[in-house]
């Protein structure tokens, strides 16, 4: 086999992360940025808009697939692709999905996948029903463009979609789910059909973004983890997905799970798999595009946990706490995304694994606080 190209569209950290997974496979990886300085640059990079169909034509005409590290390429021009012989995965029939609340809703829902009870609202009066139909709150969401919780709101009342439903000609409403905790099953599917689960994982949630991950998910029963995986597997196959699926799910309190939100491409809550799984969720990714066998995805040990470090106000480089941070914890693996600090912005992650989910849990926490403001002031 000549050395395969992948070209990836988008050069965050997702990206960056399937560079050394590609180099130790001796794949060939390109990516094309939305600027200079990118978390992938260490890749063949170029810089173009992904919104522009010419340079997304150029790059890839020169790799043997194209994939993502967003899902916001516009669907005209993967479909300029897919009539080009272009291979794109996920192909756009897929990825709408992705892009869409309210076509992911609508399709979930003729599959008959377990989903919060919801709707499509055009007006104020409409959002006015649906809430009072549903004990006086709901969740509304921007059918696109949302991201970490931004185009997720609770209302109480249809005015307060005022705002976007200048913007959007319909929303999405949902029951606001009463939720014990959120998990997120990851799969991997290739192109020809087979399919591999990595373990259920547990993630919590702060101010809309991904603070931690437990992985496995702690106490789920093995009743919650067939369930959490059919429901991945018959969403890959009945949306045609390849690549990495992310199927974020609630568990409610009254034992059920429901889906929130479907990711076609590697996803944080799967980032723990590079220290703790046998196939980390980069490497099963290329090689799902590539539509070459995938991996063995069980965990490596009993308990992993991974905590997101977000960039501070104070702190210029999550480098510059290295030396330290490796003195206090040996034991966590650290992985910085080459971004410039932004509050709130993730910079990179830790991940801690081992035989004991309290002893790993404190120590992933541990290492991860020493990247957080206070310490600084030490
Ligand atoms: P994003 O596109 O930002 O990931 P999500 O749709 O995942 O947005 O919502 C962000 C967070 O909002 C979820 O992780 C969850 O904590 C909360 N949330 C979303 N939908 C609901 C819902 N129907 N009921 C209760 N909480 C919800």
């Amino acid at each position: 086999m000549p050395v395969p190209i992948v070209g990836v569209i988008g050069g965050g950290q997702l990206a960056r992360m399937m560079v050394p997974q590609a180099l130790e496979l001796g794949i060939e990886i390109r990516v094309l940025a939305e600027a200079e300085g990118s978390s992938a640059r260490l890749a063949a990079t170029e810089v173009g808009d992904y919104r522009d169909l010419e340079t997304v034509r150029e790059f890839a005409r020169g790799v043997d697939v194209v994939t993502f590290d967003h899902e916001h390429v516009p669907q005209e021009i993967l479909r300029a692709l897919i009539d080009d012989g272009v291979a794109v995965h996920p192909g756009p029939h897929a990825l709408e999905f992705a892009q869409d609340k309210l076509a992911m809703r609508r399709r979930l829902t003729e599959l008959g996948a377990p989903v919060p009870e919801w709707a499509e609202v055009r007006t104020e009066a409409e959002l006015d029903a649906f809430i009072a139909a549903h004990g006086g709150a709901a969740v509304l969401k921007t059918p696109r463009g949302g991201y970490d919780g931004h185009g997720v709101r609770i209302v109480r009342a249809g005015s307060e979609g005022a705002d976007w439903f200048g913007d959007f000609d319909a929303l999405l409403v949902e029951e606001l789910v009463d939720f014990r905790r959120e998990l997120a099953q990851l799969v991997a599917r290739r192109p020809s059909g087979e399919i591999v689960a990595w373990p259920l994982v547990e993630s919590v949630q702060q101010n809309g973004v991904c603070k931690e991950v437990l992985a496995p998910a702690p106490s789920a029963s093995p009743r919650e983890n067939e369930v959490t995986r059919a429901i991945a597997e018959q969403i890959a196959s009945g949306l045609d997905v390849t690549g990495v699926l992310a199927v974020e799910l609630f568990e409610t309190t009254d034992d059920r799970v429901l889906i929130n939100e479907l990711a076609m491409r590697p996803h944080n809550t799967g980032h723990w798999t590079m220290d703790g799984a046998r196939t980390s969720q980069f490497e099963q990714h290329l090689r799902a595009v590539l539509d070459l066998p995938l991996g063995d995805a069980s965990a490596r040990d009993a308990a992993s946990v991974m905590i997101n470090i977000l960039g501070g106000p104070q702190h210029e480089a999550i480098t510059d706490r290295f030396a330290a941070v490796m003195a206090r914890h040996p034991e966590a693996k650290l992985h910085t995304y080459g971004k410039s600090a932004r509050p709130g912005r993730k910079v990179g992650h830790v991940t801690v694994s081992g035989g004991n989910l309290d002893e790993v849990a404190y120590a992933a926490r541990a290492a991860a606080a020493m990247f957080d403001d206070e310490e600084s002031a030490e």
